[in-house]
């Protein structure tokens, strides 16, 4: 499908995030009580936060968890928002959330994973925040699907919201895995190639699902470039009232930003790099374009078979013979010190698209 434009206001002009990179977002996973609120609104204050986050309304997994404070905590949010002079900032998930949010002064809201992946809740929301200003960012549906995310975006830019971005949090997933939910880069990278100006946040604390893999998540998602990380922090995290494994004590989040995790540079002035770089890149896109050179050559030979083998009443699928080119381009491969799996994956891709192109050939009555 065609990748339709958004129209995208840049993060450094929304009046809340200012660079260098990491912009940050954080706050407990819930809003619980006026106190905790307070108390880690000050915490995160001293250490530069200017965003802040709390759930207000959570979508629990199962009944019975606790399931957020409701609108009530809205009042402690706004008051955090008057004596500390932070932005605020929470998850909706319906209009009636959306109307709250507008009543007490929230700053920026985000929609979680459940709701990105409901398209008519996230048209609900679309029509309820029209012709408001307040920022949005989408998280990632549960599923990996990139289209229901884009759908997201697109309601709500429809809908004039413009100051308009993305959260990455990982996907769910049945098998259990070293995190909560996994990362699936290449879906953020393929989301990222397709609208660079759209910006882009992290969330290392549902991604990690605890604390000890917060760091390396940070440290992956400044790598590829990404503006903004959104992470969980509470006053007292074991006596957190949901996601306790995985929040940082104001302190913990100091640390991280200010000592565990570094920006790389995207470019560098040092003549050395600059020369190199430019020159090793050129080599890169020539030797790209005779890859394209010579799988387009491939192709047509492919095309050719086809014919014959249609001619002559031939199967497509030639097993043996396929086994057999795979055992001489893994040992020409690792000749070349070239890993087999790559070798591998490469060719097979090839060979794929090689036995669609003859599927075609042979299906085309029009040529008969
Ligand atoms: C949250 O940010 O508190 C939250 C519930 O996140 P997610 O939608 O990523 O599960
Ligand atoms: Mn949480």
């Amino acid at each position: 499908m065609a990748t339709k434009k958004l129209d995208i206001t840049p993060l450094y002009e929304w009046g809340m995030f200012t660079e260098p990179r990491p912009s940050v977002i954080a706050g407990p996973c819930s809003a619980e009580n006026e106190e905790q609120v307070m108390e880690t609104a000050k915490g995160l204050r001293e250490l530069g936060i200017n965003v802040y986050r709390a759930g207000i309304w959570k979508p629990r997994t199962h009944p019975g968890s606790f399931e957020g404070v409701g609108a009530e905590g809205l009042r402690w949010m706004q008051k955090a928002k008057r004596e500390y002079g932070l932005k605020i900032s929470t998850e909706v998930a319906s209009e009636k959330h959306v109307f709250e949010c507008l009543k007490f002064g929230v700053d920026l809201v985000w929609l979680g994973a459940r709701t990105t992946a409901n398209p008519f809740l996230v048209q609900e929301i679309a029509d309820a925040l029209k012709d408001t200003d307040i920022p949005v960012l989408v998280k990632n549906p549960v599923n990996p699907d990139l289209d229901l995310w884009i759908g997201a975006l697109e309601r709500l830019n429809r809908a004039g919201i413009k100051k308009l971005g993305v959260i990455h949090r990982g996907f769910s997933t049945f098998d259990k895995i070293q995190y909560r939910n996994d990362p699936q880069w290449q879906v953020a990278v393929e989301l990222r190639s397709r609208y660079p100006e759209l910006p882009f946040f992290v969330d290392p604390s549902h991604m990690a699902g605890c604390r000890e893999y917060i760091r390396e998540i940070s440290q992956r998602s400044l790598d590829l470039g990404f503006e903004g990380l959104m992470i969980e922090s509470h006053c007292n995290p074991s006596a957190a009232l949901s996601d306790a494994r995985q929040q940082l004590t104001p302190d913990q989040l100091s640390d991280l930003l200010y000592n565990q995790i570094k920006v790389k540079d995207n470019d560098s002035d040092a003549p050395e790099w600059k020369e190199n770089i430019d020159q090793l890149r050129a080599k890169i896109d020539v030797i790209d374009e005779n890859i394209l050179y010579a799988l387009a050559s491939r192709m047509k030979i492919s095309r050719k078979i086809g014919e014959y083998k249609k001619a002559s009443n031939v199967a497509i699928l030639q097993t043996s013979r396929w086994d057999a080119v795979l055992v001489k381009v893994v040992e020409k491969g690792e000749e070349y010190g070239l890993d087999e799996k790559f070798i591998k994956a490469v060719f097979n891709a090839i060979h794929e698209a090689s036995v669609e192109v003859q599927n075609e050939i042979i299906s085309d009555s029009s040529s008969e």
